[in-house]
């Protein structure tokens, strides 16, 4: 090893040098970041995002992982031959679908995330919302089978891998259950809301495959009030996916979330922009 450093050497530590000043104001704070089924698409992308969560979990901050996984449910029933629609962002479930909804996410992508995790040296520990009835559901409406709504929410479990002392780092797939045992699909960003309001986190930080969010000429949109974000819903100049995503924002500050941020996780370490220098990445809503 070459005992010289370089000048790449001392600008990386100069920006570590930088970060404390923001590393002492989130330490102790919850943080509950998405990460979109689009966002995921590789595993390096995927072990990049694990680093970052790994680093803010290391800087003292509580990182909470919610994932999606709507493109790799999709693959999954193609192979299977079922068929399956969307509404408004949202997944039409049959009891089929809903099977195959769980078995991907609360089984292959939620391991892999925590595997990635454990492999970046943090304490990853796989959880949906039907461990201790973190989230109960029911149905949206009859027209989208066992698509389901979050009806309450008990985060005890979370505080109590948070709080631990060996910092462990939950993560959640949105599939719910209700009193009786049905199980629900539930749309990861709104998953991810109401678990960020129930903990009052400090940032709800949700990861997708675009910048942000996007005007009608396709500029980004740096800041949003909620009723901007609103505005952009009835207008329709936010379609598909991210309906669910401003709708959630909206909610998630209505009960107590001090920021939502719309970023992209197809690029490395837009968590520590946003949360370690004094620019942001995608779009703000307050
Ligand atoms: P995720 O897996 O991250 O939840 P989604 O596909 O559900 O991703 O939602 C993100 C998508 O929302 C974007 O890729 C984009 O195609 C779509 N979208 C619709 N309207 C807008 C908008 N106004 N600004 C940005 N993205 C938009
Ligand atoms: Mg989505």
């Amino acid at each position: 090893m070459k005992r010289r450093a370089d000048e790449d050497n001392w600008t990386s530590a100069q920006i570590l040098s930088e970060a404390l000043p923001f590393i002492q104001r989130h330490a102790g704070k919850t943080i509950v970041i998405k990460f979109g089924g689009n966002a995921m698409g590789s595993e390096t992308l995927t072990q990049q995002f694990a680093n970052d969560v790994v680093l803010l979990r290391q800087c003292g901050l509580r990182p909470v992982v919610v994932h999606g996984g709507g493109p790799q449910i999709g693959s999954m029933l193609d192979r299977l031959k079922i068929k399956s629609e969307f509404v408004d962002g949202l997944r039409v479930s049959d009891m089929e679908t809903v099977g195959v909804a769980e078995m991907v996410l609360s089984g292959a992508i939620n391991k892999s995330i925590v595997a990635a995790i454990n492999q970046a040296g943090g304490q990853g520990v796989g959880l949906s919302g039907r461990d201790a009835n973190l989230i109960l559901a029911e149905a949206v409406n009859k027209d989208l089978g066992f698509t389901g709504r979050p009806v309450s929410v008990d985060p005890s479990v979370i505080h109590a891998l948070t709080d631990a002392e060996s910092g462990f780092i939950p993560v959640i797939s949105p599939i719910s259950g209700s009193a009786d045992g049905t199980r629900y699909n539930v749309n990861a960003d709104t998953a991810a809301g109401v678990i960020a309001g129930a903990l009052n986190a400090a940032r709800l930080m949700l990861l997708t495959d675009i910048e942000g969010v996007m005007d009608s000429e396709k500029n980004l949109l740096t800041d949003l009030s909620t009723k901007d974000a609103q505005a952009l819903i009835e207008n329709g100049t936010a379609k598909g996916g991210m309906i669910p995503k401003l709708g959630t924002a909206i909610d998630a500050i209505e009960q107590g979330v001090e920021a939502v941020v719309i970023l992209d996780g197809r690029r490395a370490h837009g968590l520590l922009v946003e949360l370690f220098t004094d620019v942001g990445a995608g779009t703000l809503i307050k």
